[in-house]
């Protein structure tokens, strides 16, 4: 097989490794606590307590494979992007199963040793927040590492000293890849290790597995993949790993069309993971011209969850176009599975450069708010025609009224 027929392979037969315990939105510290002590009975994986988190919750490595080439993955720094800590599951489930991909696994556990921390910030896991249990985004205390959690991570990328490392995150729904509506699925990145953003030997190589991921994923989601603004932040993990000596990958998962729960992103993911291990395994990615990173189109920001167009404002008197870009934020009911939207107005006026996962053109009819419309303000409007009541915004969505 060759690494297309590999990929589309592995894509049919996704279903036989999902981990059917996990959901991909939301992942509890005690569904992962669980798996870990499941897989740590099985002879292939060795797991291992690294510390715990400011609320006292465990974290966790798990290691598999004898390989010469050190590979460190690390998901869930931002507790509210746990996409890929079930992908890694799925991994464990693929690498534990015996069948066609024998070969494959046999290859993959003699040429690499696997270093994977699931779920690194457990206490924002748990609050599905990006923060820490102090409200500090860990991927800006790469220097000062004042969290146990940053502490841990670096801790162990000095300890294990890894080629490759792969920094696993979730991106809002918002980014298109390129200047299109095309929602970008998988966006990637080759974190640079100053504000010039050099190329060096270390940032090469990443960006040539970069490219062998793109290949695979072009296959499923050809127009839906891009790539992450690559600017400099000193205070981020990624960049101070590249710099360190790390061959870094980010890989964020983001929206793809009737995806809501992104069991598709996370199969992308494993797809993803997969081929760049077995591209690091085989060396493949040492033919790939890096500079063709930059042909992946760059992630864009320029979604709304619902898009209004062309709708009447009036103001003192007088008629105005406008048009309004609602977006709604994910929020977890405390102490449970479920999660409510918290929306609000995230821009107004000339839209016209942007799109909509939802949109609607409303020529012709007029928005008459009950508070003056404002940016950051709760998305409630109500919208007439010829005078009428037609529809109605509450709390973010759009529904039509029939008097
Ligand atoms: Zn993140």
């Amino acid at each position: 097989m060759n690494s297309n027929e590999l990929s589309t392979s592995l894509f049919n037969d996704y279903d036989n490794y999902r981990e059917k315990k996990l959901n991909s939105d939301f992942i509890s510290h005690s569904q992962l606590t669980e798996l870990i002590r499941g897989i740590q009975t099985k002879n292939l994986f060795r797991v291992d307590k690294l510390g715990e988190s400011l609320d006292c919750k465990e974290i966790f490595s798990v290691v598999l494979g004898e390989g010469e080439t050190k590979i460190l993955a690390w998901t869930q720094m931002h507790g509210d992007e746990p996409t890929a800590t079930a992908a890694l599951f799925d991994l464990f489930n693929f690498f534990s199963s015996k069948d066609l991909y024998d070969d494959l696994r046999k290859n993959l556990l003699k040429k690499i040793t696997f270093h994977f921390i699931p779920m690194l910030n457990p206490d924002g896991a748990e609050m599905f927040t990006r923060e820490n249990a102090f409200n500090v985004d860990l991927n800006r205390d790469a220097l000062r590492l004042q969290s146990y959690e940053s502490q841990i991570l670096w801790d162990y990328a000095e300890k294990v000293e890894p080629e490759f490392g792969f920094n696993l995150h979730d991106q809002n729904s918002y980014y298109t890849a390129g200047r299109s509506d095309n929602a970008s699925a998988i966006s990637l990145l080759a974190p640079p290790m100053n504000h010039v953003k050099s190329i060096n030997y270390i940032r090469e190589k990443s960006m040539q597995i970069i490219c062998r991921i793109n290949d695979a994923l072009s296959l499923f989601i050809p127009q839906n993949i891009a790539r992450y603004k690559d600017d400099f932040e000193p205070r981020a993990f990624g960049d101070n790993f590249t710099k360190k000596g790390i061959s870094t990958i980010l890989i964020e998962s983001g929206f793809y069309k009737n995806d809501m729960k992104k069991d598709f992103v996370r199969k992308l993911n494993f797809i993803a993971l997969l081929s760049a291990f077995n591209s690091a395994a085989e060396k493949d990615y040492e033919n790939t011209d890096h500079k063709k990173y930059f042909d992946i189109p760059e992630n864009e920001e320029l979604l709304f969850d619902l898009l209004l167009r062309n709708l009447t404002l009036n103001y003192n008197g007088r008629n105005f176009k406008i048009d309004i870009g609602i977006n709604r934020e994910k929020k977890r009911i405390k102490e449970s599975q479920s999660f409510y939207y918290k929306s609000k107005i995230a821009d107004l006026g000339d839209l016209s450069i942007f799109y909509g996962i939802e949109e609607y053109d409303l020529t012709g009819y007029q928005v008459i708010p009950d508070n003056k419309l404002s940016i950051d303000e709760p998305a409630d409007l109500k919208i007439f025609f010829n005078g009428q009541l037609k529809k109605e915004v509450k709390n973010g969505f759009i529904s039509d009224l029939n008097n």
